[in-house]
């Protein structure tokens, strides 16, 4: 395995462990006020791809991206590595809200993202040993199996019957070795990604467009025409805030989105008999149907990378470097990946890490532009981001590219009709009601999981409170 100087402010993950010094984007200080045509907060996926498609569409702008500690540093550097087509809102709620053409426009957007990142990988010569191996969800008790059916009928309604199939329990435990397994859904659209590698080669190919790149530099406050920072102020034309998970520790953004932490382990690479008897050889990611969301890659290099959700929200939405790990956490995470792969109880967890993701008080991604200051917000994306910042960077491109060009000759783009684009969500209850609800809701997910698998039935009760706390 190759070493490289890690910076400490960074999380230990195995992202950070196998990302060389080559691979490594370089940000560069700025020790005065400076002038860009267009400010990027935040040096995640969000704001990188939003950077890449804004140096090709307005050439001539000039486009600083500033991060608080440096590329790659949140949620894009440390995530599962799953690039899928999956969203928060899931295509009936689409529908629910803004119709079924919607729904199918948005779901086909997302499958097309995934080509769109492997082409910019293989045209920008980043290798972030990205598999397009799909992804296979374990149905493992009844209730498991009735969600994964229902998700399947959803899918064949809006007609993408040919993109999630059933698999039956032989053909599922071909594919993954689970214990319990009783069937699966698979769809061939998620790419498995090592998350470092891909963040830094996307930052590489902005940085030779022409961005500047610049780290550590904090933003402090946001006003129109200039972005105050603890480096200085930069004068700016547009804003792209892309701060997703660290949102709320931005003045006067509190309660914009919350920080939920989740949180991850990794193992040494295992054995080849060991994968043998597993499986997952063309490296479909893995998760299955509980409510305490848990997922899972095999990396490149041969190891379970594996997380899941279940970390407290931490009150008044704090984001601490300590946060970053947990024993708890560890000992749960490893404890499932146990009881999903007994064969692995010997195997060495080489890495433990965690992150904050940020969730929208309406559990839903979007992109808003505000014209009178020139602010374009873009996230919220409840951990399922890798891929949608992909397309919301294309979308943060075209609505910044469709404003300074004559509209006459810049129709606007399909990806400004996609329900994404829009008003903000509305913001999270005050302290402490927000601290108790999603702790709560924590709470009887974890009882619900336990109710369901010891009785084999669906836990309606415990099902309705989550809804009740924990959603919109
Ligand atoms: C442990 C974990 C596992 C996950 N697994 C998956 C997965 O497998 N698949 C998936 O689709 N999604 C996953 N997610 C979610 C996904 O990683 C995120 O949705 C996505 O990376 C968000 O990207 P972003 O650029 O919007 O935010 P981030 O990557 O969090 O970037 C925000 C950046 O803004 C910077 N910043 C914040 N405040 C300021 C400021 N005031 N001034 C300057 N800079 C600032 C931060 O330093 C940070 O670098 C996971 C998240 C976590 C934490």
């Amino acid at each position: 395995m190759e070493h490289s100087s890690v910076d400490h402010r960074r999380p230990h993950s195995l992202w950070e462990d196998t990302l060389t010094d080559a691979e490594r984007c370089a940000e560069q200080p700025f020790g005065e006020s400076i002038a860009a045509d267009i400010t990027v907060i935040g040096a995640g996926l969000t704001g990188l791809w939003s950077a890449y498609y804004l140096a090709d569409k307005l050439p001539d702008a000039s486009i600083a991206v500033i991060d608080a500690s440096g590329v790659g540093f949140g949620a894009s550097g440390r995530n599962g590595g799953w690039a899928s087509a999956l969203l928060p809102m899931g295509l009936e709620r689409v529908e629910r809200e803004h119709g079924k053409d919607s729904a199918i426009a948005l779901q086909t957007a997302m499958h097309e993202t995934l080509d769109e990142i492997e082409h910019v990988l293989d045209r920008e010569q980043i290798d972030a040993g990205v598999q397009r191996g799909g992804t296979i969800t374990a149905a493992r008790s009844a209730p498991q199996l009735a969600r994964v059916t229902h998700e399947i009928d959803t899918y064949e309604r809006f007609g993408f019957g040919d993109d999630y199939t059933l698999l039956d329990r032989h053909t599922a435990a071909e594919m993954c070795a689970m214990t319990e397994l009783i069937g699966a859904m698979y769809t061939p659209h998620c790419l498995a990604v090592h998350p470092a590698k891909l963040t830094h080669g996307v930052a590489r190919a902005v940085v030779r467009k022409g961005v500047r790149i610049y780290a550590p530099v904090r933003a402090l406050s946001i006003r129109r025409g200039f972005v105050d920072t603890d480096n200085g102020t930069i004068s700016t034309k547009y804003i792209v805030q892309a701060t997703e998970g660290y949102t709320s520790q931005l003045s006067r953004q509190h309660r914009n989105m919350v920080p939920l932490y989740s949180m991850m382990i990794a193992t040494e690479p295992l054995p080849d008999d060991m994968w043998e008897s597993i499986g997952l050889e063309q490296r479909p990611t893995f998760d299955d149907t509980r409510h305490l969301i848990i997922y899972g890659q095999r990396t490149a290099d041969g190891r379970f990378a594996f997380g899941g959700r279940g970390a407290p929200y931490h009150f008044g939405s704090a984001i601490r470097q300590a946060f970053d790990t947990n024993a708890t956490m560890k000992d749960r995470i490893h404890q499932a990946l146990i009881e999903l792969f007994p064969m692995t109880r010997e195997v060495e967890v080489t890495h433990h890490w965690g992150g904050p993701l940020g969730i929208p008080r309406n559990w839903a991604c979007s992109v808003n532009a505000d014209w009178d200051t020139g602010l374009i917000t873009a996230g919220g994306y409840v951990g399922d981001g890798v891929s949608a910042t992909n397309l919301f960077g294309r979308i943060v491109a075209d609505l910044i590219a469709d404003r300074e060009h004559d509209a006459g000759q810049n129709p606007r783009s399909e990806l400004l009709r996609l329900p994404v684009v829009g008003p903000l969500s509305r913001r999270w209850e005050p302290e402490p009601i927000r601290w108790i609800g999603i702790n709560a809701g924590r709470v009887a997910a974890r009882v619900a999981d336990r109710s369901e698998h010891q009785t084999g039935k669906e836990s309606r009760f415990w099902g309705g409170v989550i809804d009740g706390l924990l959603r919109r």
